[in-house]
């Protein structure tokens, strides 16, 4: 197969291709964005693979950044743009389950697409827009199918993380996962337990956000792979709960809201101990946190200024779109109102702090004076109290505080 126009973005890189040729080794487009063009859909990141060796690629361009000269990956700056350039790689043995224990770079394209994880994703473009297809990956994008490359038992058991793209791209295409590719998926779902989490974080990550994301979560609980992910031991049912209860065109509109409503739907107390099983960064679990606690709350309550100024709008607004999506009444409207009349949504908007109570008003430094400025904080959030000076130290004086 020919492609007759290639999209700007290949265009760009051609005259890389055309260097790396003339330097006398072979160049390709390759991976997801050969699958994207194909699929009619927008292209990111290009990469490119060639017979030359890291040094070799090097040798051939003037601005270069060894990005993964281990791996075989140089990023070369040229053309305005910057291009990953990887050499040819020989599937990696990968003795502990984690990470290739070795890697052997290789002369031939073949090889390489070899060690790819699915057909669709093992193409190969050339300068002339001549599509390489050693595993039948066209038929395979045409009958929307995910279909191991090789054998997909030795696949999976070679690395396990692609039991997890799998699903990841059956949720981003829309594909159905070929069965002989879905029982090796599923018998060897056990060794996700091997993996790096952080691995299987960006996977099932990239799941929940992607368009048909109830696929991805579909596949993985019909093969029972969650068992194997941390804390999702005996999560089949309720990730199951969670399809049927959202609205069935629901979408997340980010990572936290995603993983705040896995969260809600596993019913999980300590929001903190799941996250941090899965690895993920302090201010990401914060974040989930509060819109856990945000969806908790609104449950029973209403939303009030206190609470505006607590979590912020963003927050907020993350929790009550997943309660629209549960089918539940929400009011942006007045969430906007509400945010339109905080005074402040920040103690350092405050016009006084701590110090200059301990200056101005001989304060002691200490649990009181916190109580004090905590007080002032809330009243001036509900309105109660101007954010001046004069109505702050009128009010304390008063208050014979
Ligand atoms: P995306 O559009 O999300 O970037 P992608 O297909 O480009 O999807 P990447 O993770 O960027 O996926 O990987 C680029 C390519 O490298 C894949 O298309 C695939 O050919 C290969 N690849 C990546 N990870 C693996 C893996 N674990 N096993 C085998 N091949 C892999
Ligand atoms: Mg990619």
């Amino acid at each position: 197969m020919k492609l007759n126009n290639l999209p700007s973005e290949f265009q760009e890189a051609l005259p890389i291709l055309k260097k790396i040729r003339e330097a006398g080794y072979e160049a390709y487009f390759v991976g997801g964005s050969v699958r994207d063009v194909l699929l009619n859909r927008p292209i990111h990141d290009v990469d490119i693979a060639t017979s030359s060796y890291p040094e070799e690629t090097k040798s051939i361009f003037h601005r270069t950044v060894d990005v993964g000269i281990e791996h075989g990956t140089v990023l070369v700056l040229e053309e305005g743009g910057e291009y990953e350039i990887t050499t040819f790689r020989t599937e990696d043995v990968y003795v502990d389950y984690r990470r290739p224990s070795s890697v052997s770079f290789v002369r031939s394209l073949e090889e390489d697409l070899k060690r790819r994880d699915f057909t669709v994703n093992a193409f190969a473009l050339d300068e002339t827009g001549l599509i390489i297809d050693k595993f039948n990956g066209l038929a395979d994008l045409e009958a929307k199918l995910l279909r191991a490359v090789g054998n997909p038992a030795e696949r999976f058991n070679e690395d396990a993380l692609r039991i997890m793209r799998g699903f990841r791209f059956a949720a981003s295409l829309d594909f159905d996962i070929e069965p002989d590719t879905f029982t090796a998926m599923a018998a060897h779902a056990p060794l996700l337990e091997k993996i790096s989490v952080e691995r299987s974080f960006i996977e099932f990550d990239k799941l929940l956000m992607a368009p048909f994301w109830r696929k991805g979560i579909k596949a993985m609980i019909t093969s029972q792979a969650q068992k194997y992910l941390p804390y999702l031991e005996n999560a089949h049912d309720n990730l199951q709960q969670l399809l049927d209860d959202l609205a069935c065109n629901y979408h997340f509109k980010t990572s936290e809201q995603a993983w705040a409503a896995l969260l809600l739907a596993l019913d999980v107390k300590d929001v903190r101990v799941f996250l941090k099983a899965w690895k993920t960064s302090s201010q990401f679990q914060k974040d989930v946190e509060q819109i856990v606690a945000i969806y908790r709350f609104r449950l029973e309550n209403e939303l009030d200024k206190m609470e505006m100024y607590r979590y912020g709008s963003c927050l907020i607004e993350q929790a009550e779109d997943l309660r629209a999506g549960y089918g539940l009444p929400v009011d942006f409207k007045r969430i906007e109102r509400l945010d339109k009349e905080l005074t402040i949504h920040d103690k350092h908007e405050i016009v006084i702090n701590g110090g200059v109570l301990i200056k101005e008003l001989q304060y002691k430094p200490g649990p009181e004076l916190g109580q004090v400025l905590k007080e002032i904080e809330e009243k001036i959030v509900l309105g109660e109290l101007a954010n001046d000076k004069e109505a702050i130290f009128d009010f304390i004086r008063k208050e014979n505080k």
